[in-house]
């Protein structure tokens, strides 16, 4: 993705308030960033685990998504699948994602869920920087192609998030 700076990062929040988005800590420094490998910025809030915020170009906007993290419940599925990678994980490395909806929506309770690698790490996945440890379904699609899939799948998201705005 196109780098962005801190001031476009802190200002893009669309379900969250401003307070939030001003002292949120962001994951390293703007431009210690590989942007270029990167399909969009999300991180772990290392303050608190629970709270993550994915940041993406969308639309000719910088949109930016407070998330809250939940552990899936406990079940007899043993694996997950990321929602915008694909990658097919053990229970422990997906987590469910929430985000208030934009606008009086959200301030009302309401969100939307997506199931995503825990760590956030999608990008790396996709680029085979990470491997996860468990196997994969065998895929015959091309990096591009798989970048194709996630950006119209992140879309789909922003725009269902940003509709109540
Ligand atoms: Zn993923």
């Amino acid at each position: 993705m196109e780098p962005l700076t801190e001031a476009e990062i802190r200002a893009s929040f669309v379900n969250c308030s401003k307070g939030e988005a001003k002292g949120l800590t962001l994951p390293a420094r703007t431009e210690e960033l590989r942007w270029s490998e990167l399909d969009f910025l999300a991180w772990r809030d290392p303050r608190a685990t629970q709270r993550a915020y994915l940041v993406a170009r969308h639309e000719g906007e910088v949109v930016g998504l407070s998330l809250r993290a939940t552990e899936p419940p406990k079940s007899r599925l043993r694996s997950g699948m990321c929602g915008l990678c694909m990658t097919t994980h053990g229970l422990v490395d997906v987590a469910l994602f929430s985000a208030r909806r934009a606008g009086k929506s959200g301030k009302d309770g309401n969100t939307l869920g997506l199931y995503l690698c825990a760590n956030l790490r999608c990008s790396d996945y996709l680029r085979g920087k990470l491997k996860p440890d468990t196997p994969q379904a065998n895929e015959t699609v091309t990096l591009d192609e798989r970048v194709a899939r996630l950006e119209e799948k992140l879309h789909r998201f922003l725009a269902q998030v940003l509709e109540t705005r």
